[in-house]
């Protein structure tokens, strides 16, 4: 009996999922945003995909995966663009999402299974007046446990920071992978040893998140007449203490992308896609006059959906580069963090350099208190070359460049592997099964 049998008749009773396409389409993520990446992972499959539904079975799959060495990738929402929920070297993938349960609710925490559904646990949090502080726009389909492992910032970031600064992850519940598996929970700092650690370090089986007072916030548009002139607005509402939730700046040169927003974002001026707090409707309102602007969109929730509009935060951080590669497969993406004091004056000078290869899209956010201005612009993909040479300019620009088109997490610039995360690794998985090929330093 091979490995892959004897670890079948080890989880009998386990949901598993073995035909041709779910192997296929289960070892897939959103790498193909990446054209270099999607020439690099689109043959990769999974020999199985497992379904663990409690915390006993997530144990016993853990100790059959190890007995048997098989590799084992975690798997959530499949959102990411990294090809981090791809099994580059096949094995087992081991789906969270029937560990979706909501197990605690108190004030300002709730307590939930790493497989649930980002929206799903907002909707039953906000039911009792709470929210979350971030998520990311692929709330519908993200999981609690892949927005940790996998992100790192998103709707809210303006407000409370970055995932890693926010103190969101109160703390998580990790399985070990070893034939004798254990439950680490971790605590304070030590939740960033398995933060953006792509699932290479434990199965997070449950986390406990921080909450704030739910607010409805309004779906805004303000349209500008430059691109600059909306990065300077930006940076205003960041410095008045608006309240806001979402601070996205969107080229005019989205507009064919957004049509279902009609005079609301048409293409004949810049804008900024923004959620306000109900109470700084006004001073936000007399903010965008001050500064030139139009408030072309301002409504609740409700009356967005009623409108047959998508929520704002959908046009937001990736979903804004899904929004045009939908309707041109030709763009790809860069990500960077520009500098906030020189912003205005400096991406003027890259619409200027670019041109028409380059669409600007900048999202305003938190880090140590200080506004943090973060780049997720698009380009028309040409070759490796040309890419890395754009990238390359945009360091010289001064800006830190954080390569999207990589499937290995030290060079995708955002995550260190210390001495500390290194011996964590050899702790949580001491026969390197997890997510193999996705460390560089361990390869
Ligand atoms: C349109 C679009 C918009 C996006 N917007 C944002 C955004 O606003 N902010 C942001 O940060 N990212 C964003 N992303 C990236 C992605 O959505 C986030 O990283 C998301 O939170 C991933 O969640 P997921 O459940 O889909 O994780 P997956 O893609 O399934 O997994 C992500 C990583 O986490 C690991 N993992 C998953 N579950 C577990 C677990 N239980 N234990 C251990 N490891 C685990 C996986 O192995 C993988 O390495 C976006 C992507 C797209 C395509």
């Amino acid at each position: 009996m091979n490995n892959l049998a004897a670890f079948q008749r080890d989880i009998e009773g386990i949901a598993c999922l073995t035909s041709d396409g779910e192997l296929r389409s289960r070892a897939r993520d959103y790498y193909w945003y990446s054209p270099v990446l999607d020439a690099q992972l689109r043959d990769c499959r999974a020999d199985i995909v497992v379904l663990p539904a409690t915390e006993d079975e997530v144990l016993r799959v853990a100790a059959a995966v190890a007995r048997h060495r098989l590799k084992v990738t975690v798997r959530g929402g499949g959102t990411g663009n990294y090809g981090q929920a791809v099994p580059l070297q096949g094995g087992v993938v081991l789906d969270m999402t029937l560990l979706n349960r909501v197990l605690e609710i108190g004030p300002g925490f709730v307590r939930v299974q790493a497989g649930a559904c980002l929206e799903a646990v907002l909707n039953t949090v906000r039911a009792e007046g709470q929210q979350l502080m971030i998520y990311p726009s692929t709330m519908s389909i993200a999981t609690v446990g892949g927005f940790i492992a996998g992100g790192s910032a998103g709707i809210g970031s303006v407000r409370h920071g970055i995932l890693r600064e926010s103190g969101t992850m109160r703390s998580l519940r990790v399985v070990t992978l070893e034939e004798q598996p254990r439950v680490l929970t971790l605590k304070g700092k030590d939740v960033e040893l398995v933060h953006h650690a792509w699932g290479t370090n434990g199965i997070m089986i449950e986390a406990e998140l921080a909450l704030v007072p739910a607010v409805d916030w309004l779906q805004c548009v303000a349209l500008f007449p430059s691109y600059p002139e909306v990065i300077r607005f930006g940076s205003a509402v960041q410095a008045s203490g608006i309240d806001v939730f979402l601070l996205s700046a969107v080229d005019r040169r989205f507009g064919p992308y957004y049509r279902d927003f009609g005079a609301r974002f048409d293409g004949s001026a810049d804008a900024i896609f923004t959620m306000v707090n109900p109470s700084d409707r006004a001073r936000f309102t007399e903010l965008v006059q001050k500064h030139g602007g139009t408030l072309s969109m301002c409504m609740t929730p409700q009356e967005a959906q009623a409108a047959g509009l998508p929520p704002v935060h959908e046009c937001a951080y990736n979903h804004t580069t899904l929004r045009a590669l939908k309707v041109d497969r030709g763009w790809t993406y860069l990500q960077m963090v520009v500098p906030v004091d020189r912003a205005p004056e400096l991406v003027a000078q890259q619409i200027e350099r670019y041109g028409d290869e380059m669409l600007m899209h900048h999202e305003f956010a938190r880090l140590a208190g200080q506004p943090r201005l973060s780049g997720l612009v698009l380009l028309q993909y040409l070759d490796e070359e040309r890419l890395d040479e754009v990238q390359q300019e945009l360091r010289q620009d001064g800006c830190h460049v954080m390569n999207a088109h990589v499937y290995v997490l030290e060079k995708s610039g955002r995550k260190e592997m210390g001495d500390e995360e290194i011996r964590f690794k050899h702790s949580t998985d001491p026969l390197g099964l997890m997510n193999p090929g996705k460390i560089l330093s361990l390869s």
